[in-house]
Formats: C-alpha cells, sequence, structure tokens
C-alpha cells in the first residue's frame, strides 16, 4: 500500500465508523478492475460503437438491429465480468451495517453478484429486459432462446420488439430509481463516492445533497473529478485497493463491539483526528 494512502484510509475509516447514515454513489470506475473499461475510455464501448446510433430511445424505434448488436457486446462483456475486491468491501460495509446501500451508475450487476442487497440502480439494468409493446418482462435467461430466433429478439407474447431495461441517451431515470435513491440519501451523513467523477447528471448532485445536509464526503476517485471541494477525505488511489483497506480498519460489526484488530486500527486512527 502506498504510504501516502494511509492516513486517507484511517480517516475514511473513521468518518465511516462515525457516520450515523452512509450511502455510496458509485460509477464506471468501480468496474474496471473486473474488466469493464469506461464505456467513454480508451477501449471502451463507445470506441466501438456511437453512442447515437445504439443507445437513444430514437435507435430503439428506427434501428433496433444496431441496437442489439451493440446490447450483445455489452453482455457478452458483463457475462465475463465478476465482482472485484471494491464490490466485495462495498458489499462488506453494508452486511456489517456500516453502510446503508449503493446508488449506481452500473448497468453490469456486479454489486449484486458481490452480495450487496441495497442497490439503486439510476441507469437501469443490462440484466433486465422488457418488451416495448405489452411491456411484459423478459427474464435474463430468456434472452439466448429469443437472441437465437432474430435480431431484434421479439416478445413471445406479442411480437414487439424486446428492450433492455437501461436507460438510454434521451430518456429519464426510472421513477422507482429515483424514488429509491431520495429514500436512500435522506438522512444520509456520509457519502462515499467511488469511481465516478461527478460528470453525468442527475446522479452526480446525490453527495452535494449529502453536503448540504451538513453530511460528509469520501472519495475514491483516479485522477481530477467534479468533487474536488466537497470531498473531505479524496483518495487517489485504486478503489479495489483502498475500500479492502478501509474495511480492515473498521469494526466486524456495528453495535456488537470490534473486532480486535479493527478496535486497534481504530484507536490508532483516531490518534490522526
Ligand atoms: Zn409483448
Amino acid at each position: 500500500m502506498h504510504q501516502s494512502w494511509q492516513s486517507g484510509c484511517a480517516e475514511a475509516a473513521r468518518l465511516l465508523a462515525g457516520a450515523r447514515k452512509a450511502v455510496a454513489l458509485t460509477g464506471a470506475g468501480v468496474s474496471v478492475p473486473s474488466g469493464i473499461p469506461d464505456f467513454r475510455s480508451p477501449g471502451g464501448l463507445w470506441t466501438r460503437f456511437d453512442p447515437m446510433r445504439v443507445a437513444t430511445a430514437r435507435a430503439l424505434k428506427h434501428d433496433p438491429e444496431a441496437v442489439w448488436e451493440f446490447m450483445a457486446a455489452a453482455m457478452d462483456l458483463f457475462g465475463q465480468a465478476r465482482p472485484n475486491p471494491a464490490h466485495l468491501a462495498l458489499a462488506e460495509l453494508e452486511r456489517r451495517g456500516l453502510l446503508a446501500g449503493i446508488v449506481t451508475q452500473n448497468i453490469d450487476g456486479l454489486h449484486q453478484a458481490a452480495g450487496s442487497r441495497s442497490v439503486v440502480e439510476f441507469h437501469g439494468s443490462a440484466e433486465r429486459f422488457s418488451c416495448l409493446g405489452c411491456g411484459q418482462a423478459q427474464p435474463r435467461a430468456a434472452m439466448p432462446g429469443l437472441l437465437a430466433r432474430g435480431v431484434p429478439p421479439r416478445c413471445p407474447g406479442c411480437g414487439g420488439v424486446v428492450r433492455p431495461d437501461v436507460v438510454f441517451f434521451g430518456e429519464g431515470i426510472p421513477m422507482d430509481a429515483v424514488l429509491g435513491s431520495e429514500e436512500l440519501v435522506a438522512g444520509a451523513d456520509l457519502a462515499l463516492i467511488v469511481g465516478t467523477s461527478g460528470e453525468v447528471a442527475p446522479a452526480n448532485a446525490i453527495p452535494l445533497r449529502v453536503v448540504r445536509a451538513g453530511g460528509k464526503v469520501v472519495e475514491v476517485n483516479l485522477g481530477h473529478t467534479a468533487y474536488g471541494n466537497v470531498s473531505d477525505v479524496r483518495l487517489d488511489a485504486p478503489a479495489e485497493e483502498v475500500l479492502p483497506r478501509i474495511l480492515e480498519l473498521l469494526p466486524k460489526s456495528r453495535g456488537t463491539g470490534q473486532g480486535r484488530a479493527g478496535g486497534m486500527a481504530l484507536s490508532s486512527s483516531e490518534d490522526l483526528g
């Protein structure tokens, strides 16, 4: 572990341990170590596909074949990916009662695969599908069969085009995601930002709402971000290394006593503050 991260990790652990309600906001960066490049980065899906041709409501209506060519590539990428130590650490924080839940901009389902239960998928999920004609949900398991019959896949019930339940450009955030994130953020006094530079609205406003309510912000991000002015702790470091380290510094569970290592580490971190 890089020396300069140590004090930041200790301070992040101290804030998490002291928070009444902590929530996480995650983005593409958390899934990069799982082999899913940021769509917008070199090697990302947007270097292979033009998002305006394959990921808009208009494309879905006028060129569903192109949409599904892109979706097949995305599902292939996601299908091979497994949760990395950053996903696992976030799931463990929730298990220990130190994290109320996650609002994610990712559509890859890796938080749930890691064991996180309270996950608001702000941009939908590439694991869910529904018919544009009748609205019937189509299970993930049915998709290979439907795709084998033709592209775009068609609803067995009405013959309508089946779409992924992801938020395309020009589409609104699903109401259940908006309400779910509001519920999660209400009363939160700590925002843990992981792998998102804060460029995509409206998800980027979530930490600012915590700040306005008097809460703290812990940021784990590589490189420059839009949160520089609001972060109380900023770790410019790989999430898959830093989050497991923060976890080591925290109690094994909230309110039921601390593990020996956790207790020792916490008392040493308190010396810093
Ligand atoms: Zn249908």
